[in-house]
């Protein structure tokens, strides 16, 4: 049978007024690749595997056929489950999608809710019981926990997303995903594995882990007047320790990583997004799916654990168009590492200085 076509504007693929407004509300005024594929194709009904690179509407590409599926149903029975079932790796990653989510439900009056882990569950709970929920944007474990409780359930999930897909297949839901999809359109933009080209980057190496430090302390000042700052450090010890050091260096900075309170995650978060502290030191807690606006550089002050969580990290800058700098610092023993990162560099149309080279030669 055949696929919907692609739309190249959003007028075109039949929303009513009320999304069209909110759309523009949002300050959409074309839609993104993946948004102009994949829309018509869910709306169509089809289950989609949708790929393309970092900071490219990949939310909105799958929230706005979810209002029309929802409005699409011939009854609502009040006080069900949620229609549409939004999961995501991480607890910050879910309260962005819940507020992404929002922005453009209101259009409908649709009730959106979020539960994820180390927040009140009791809060969490009441807010499923309040009312209808016709979207639930959840971390695993906290469904799960809400499920049991009794707070909801999924009879009525008819609409389900998983975000950052390949990361909740490490954590097990592949077989969920396997299992659910009905001849699923792959809707691939762009390269595999190939960064944002929005995003420069650049590599240094060092003899030395300490020299680390004296580069970061060298530049950071210049970055800061740039725009917000976001350093991956590979452990939370060590996420502290950076943190700390910046600070009394009199940089205004936090640090962010799963020791942490829930609260404080999400104040540091909150903070950060509010642009009212420029440097956020973090563990890959932040790696996948965050955006904020204000990030123009990233620094991999320790290098990721694999080059997917490196295109991650690197996209964390350079979201919707704008241009950002990523740099990653690497020291002689990482000579593995350095090879996978000069293929990924090449795939990505980055340059590759001989340092690196003859480090991955190594
Ligand atoms: P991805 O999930 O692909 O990494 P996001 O969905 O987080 O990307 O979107 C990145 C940014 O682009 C967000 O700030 C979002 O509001 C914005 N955005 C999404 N679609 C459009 C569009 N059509 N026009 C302008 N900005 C957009
Ligand atoms: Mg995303």
């Amino acid at each position: 049978h055949s696929i919907a076509k692609p739309c190249l504007s959003f007028a075109h693929f039949g929303f009513d007024q009320d999304l069209l407004n909110a759309v523009i509300k949002a300050g959409y005024t074309e839609p993104s690749a993946i948004q102009r594929q994949a829309i018509p194709v869910a709306l169509s009904g089809r289950d989609i595997i949708g790929i393309a690179k970092t900071g490219s509407g990949k939310t909105a590409a799958f929230v706005l056929p979810m209002l029309i599926h929802i409005m699409d149903q011939e009854e609502l029975v009040k006080g069900d489950g949620p229609i549409g079932l939004v999961l995501a790796p991480t607890r910050e990653l879910a309260v962005q999608i819940y507020q992404e989510t929002r922005k453009f439900a209101k259009a409908y009056g649709l009730k959106v809710a979020a539960v994820y882990g180390g927040a009140s569950k009791l809060e969490q709970f009441k807010d499923l019981r309040s009312g209808t929920v016709e979207i639930l944007v959840a971390t695993p474990g906290r469904l799960i926990d809400m499920i049991k409780m009794k707070a909801t359930n999924l009879k009525r999930v008819s609409y389900l997303v998983l975000d950052e897909a390949d990361r909740m297949f490490d954590l097990g839901f592949e077989f969920l995903a396997r299992s659910v999809t009905d001849d699923p359109i792959r809707i691939n933009v762009g390269t595999t594995g190939q960064a944002n080209e929005d995003i420069t980057q650049i590599v240094h190496v060092f003899d030395e882990e300490e020299m680390k430090w004296d580069w970061l302390i060298r530049r950071l000042a210049g970055f800061c007047v740039e725009g917000s700052v976001i350093i991956f450090v590979g452990r939370k010890d060590a996420v502290d320790l950076l943190s700390a050091n910046l600070q009394k260096s009199n940089f205004d900075c936090a640090a962010l990583h799963g020791d942490l309170q829930q609260y404080e995650r999400e104040k540091v978060l909150r903070d950060f997004k509010a642009n009212k502290v420029k440097v956020l030191v973090s563990t890959d807690v932040a790696a996948r799916g965050l955006d904020i606006k204000t990030v123009k550089n990233v620094i991999n002050y320790d290098i990721a654990r694999d080059i997917d969580s490196h295109t991650h990290r690197v996209g964390r800058t350079g979201r919707a168009g704008e241009k950002g700098t990523a740099y990653t610092l690497i020291t002689q023993k990482e000579d593995r590492f350095a090879g996978e990162l000069v293929r990924h560099l090449e795939t990505s149309g980055q340059v590759v200085t001989p340092e690196l080279l003859n480090l991955a030669m190594k």
